[in-house]
C-alpha cells in the first residue's frame, strides 16, 4: 500500500483536459497533501484503485450507494433494462412505480417529479415555492449545501467550504440578495429574521440532518420550530433530503423525526448510483408545475430507465424488514469504535451519527454548526485521512462532508476500519 504512481500520472493527464483533473471539485483533495486516486471497480463494502490498491470505502459515490458497489440485484436490473433500449422520452410504468414507492415512504410526498440531479430538484422546488407564495426571498443555513443552485450558493457546505468559496464569484448581486442565511440549529436567528422580513420569504430551506460540513444533526426541536415559524408566516418549507433521503430511515429525516415539510428534495439514493433527483410534495403546490400550472420545469432525460430501475432496485432491497436498524447498528459501532480509538491515542474528537451518516470531527468541543465545524484541525483531519489511506480505509478527503454506511459494510469491515483508524490517530 502506498503506490499511487498510476493514479499520479493518470491525475496529470487529466489536468490537461479538466479543470482541476476531477469533474467535480470534492473530489480534488483539496485539504489533503495528495493528488486524488483514480478509482477503476468496485464490489461491496470495497473499492480498488488503478495501481491496485484496495478500500473499505466509506464515500460510497458521495452517498448514493446504501448497498454497497455493484450491488448484484441492481446491475442485473440495469442490465436487463439496457438491453430493452436505453430511453423514449416517453412516460414508461416504472417511473410510476418508483414514484409510488416514494410516495407512500416519504410523509410530506403527495405527487413528486423526477429530475437528473439534486441540483435540478432544490432549483426546481425554489422556483415552485416562489410561483406559490408570489414571495422571492429564501432562507437558507449556513454550511447546507444544496447543490450548485445560483441563490443556494450563499455560505454553502461541501466542496465550496473546503475549497474557500462558500459564495461563488458568478452568482449575480439581485441573485444573492434574496438569499438569507441562518446559522444552522439557531431558531433565534431564524425567529429575528422572520420578525424582520418574514412577509417577503418564500421558502426556507435546509438539510433536516446537515452532511454538508460534516455530519451535523438537528437539536431536539430546532425542525420543529422551523416548522412552525414557517407555517406562521406563511413560507414554504423544504426539506432538502438529497442526502438524507432513505439513508437516515425509509422515509428520510422527516420521517426519523416526525416533522413535516411542504416539500422534499431528493437524489443520490433513489438513483441507486445512478443520475437521479426529485422534488416534491403537496398536491396543492405541486399542481402548478407544467403542463398542469403555469411553472416551467423540464427534463430531456428526466425519469430515464436505466436510473429508474437502479433506483427502483435499491429501495425495494432498503425496504426488507431489519435494513435500516441493522445499519444504524453498525454505524454506531463503527462511530464509537473510532471514537474510543482516538480516546486511546490521546486525540481529541467530536463524533456525530444519524442513521448511517456519521463524523468524526477534529474538535474538543460539540459542533452543531459551520462556525463550530470550521474551528476543526483540519490540518490534523488531512493526515488522519491519508494515514488511513494508506491502510485501506477510503473516507471523504475532507472535514465537511459526512461518511456512509452500506449494507454491505459487515463487522469485519468495521473491526478492521476501527483498528486502522486506532493506528492512524497514534501517528498524530
Ligand atoms: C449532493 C447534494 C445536493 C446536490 O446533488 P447533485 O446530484 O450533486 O446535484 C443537494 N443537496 C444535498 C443535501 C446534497 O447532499
Amino acid at each position: 500500500m502506498g503506490n499511487w504512481e498510476r493514479s499520479r500520472e493518470l491525475f496529470e493527464d487529466a489536468g490537461r483536459y479538466i479543470p482541476g483533473g476531477v469533474n467535480s471539485p470534492v473530489r480534488a483533495f483539496g485539504s489533503v497533501p495528495m493528488h486524488p486516486v483514480f478509482m477503476e471497480r468496485g464490489r461491496g463494502a470495497y473499492m480498488y484503485d488503478v495501481d491496485g490498491n484496495g478500500y473499505i470505502d466509506y464515500v460510497l459515490s458521495w452517498g448514493p450507494l446504501v448497498l454497497g458497489h455493484a450491488h448484484r440485484d441492481v446491475v442485473a436490473a440495469i442490465q436487463s433494462r439496457a438491453r430493452l433500449g436505453t430511453g423514449f422520452g416517453t412516460p414508461t410504468e416504472l417511473e410510476t412505480e418508483l414514484v409510488r414507492t416514494i410516495i407512500e415512504a416519504v410523509p410530506s410526498v403527495e405527487q413528486l417529479r423526477l429530475v437528473n440531479s439534486g441540483t435540478e430538484a432544490t432549483m426546481s422546488a425554489l422556483r415552485l415555492a416562489r410561483a406559490y407564495t408570489g414571495r422571492e426571498r429564501i432562507v437558507k443555513f449556513d454550511g447546507c449545501y444544496h447543490g450548485h443552485v445560483d441563490p443556494l450558493l450563499i455560505k454553502a457546505g461541501s466542496g465550496a467550504l473546503t475549497h474557500g468559496q462558500p459564495t461563488s464569484p458568478g452568482v449575480p448581486e439581485a441573485t444573492a440578495a434574496t438569499t438569507r442565511s441562518c446559522p444552522y440549529n439557531d431558531l433565534e436567528a431564524l425567529e429575528a429574521l422572520f420578525a424582520a422580513e418574514g412577509e417577503q420569504i418564500a421558502a426556507v430551506i435546509l438539510e433536516p440532518v446537515a452532511g454538508n460540513m460534516g455530519c451535523v444533526p438537528p437539536q431536539p426541536g430546532f425542525l420543529e420550530g422551523v416548522r412552525s415559524v414557517t407555517e406562521r408566516y406563511g413560507a414554504v418549507l423544504i426539506f432538502d433530503e438529497v442526502m438524507s433521503g432513505f439513508r437516515v430511515a425509509w422515509g428520510g429525516a422527516q420521517a426519523l423525526y416526525g416533522v413535516t415539510p411542504d416539500l422534499t428534495c431528493l437524489g443520490k439514493v433513489i438513483g441507486g448510483g445512478l443520475p437521479v433527483g426529485a422534488f416534491g410534495g403537496t398536491r396543492e403546490i405541486m399542481q402548478l408545475l407544467s403542463p398542469v400550472g403555469p411553472v416551467y420545469q423540464a427534463g430531456t432525460l428526466s425519469g430515464n430507465p436505466l436510473a429508474v430501475v437502479a433506483g427502483h432496485e435499491t429501495l425495494a432491497a432498503l425496504s426488507e424488514p431489519g435494513v435500516y436498524e441493522q445499519l444504524s447498528q453498525r454505524s454506531e459501532r463503527l462511530s464509537w469504535g473510532i471514537l474510543r480509538a482516538a480516546e486511546n491515542a490521546g486525540v481529541p474528537v467530536y463524533a456525530t451519527q444519524v442513521g448511517s451518516m456519521f463524523t468524526t470531527f477534529f474538535s474538543r468541543e460539540p459542533v452543531t454548526d459551520l462556525a463550530g465545524a470550521q474551528a476543526c484541525d483540519t490540518e490534523r483531519f488531512g493526515r488522519f485521512f491519508l494515514e488511513l489511506l494508506r491502510r485501506g480505509v477510503y473516507i471523504a478527503p475532507s472535514q465537511f462532508e459526512s461518511g456512509f454506511l452500506s449494507t454491505a459494510h459487515g463487522d469485519g469491515e468495521i473491526e478492521q476500519t476501527v483498528a486502522a483508524a486506532e493506528e492512524a490517530f497514534r501517528t498524530l
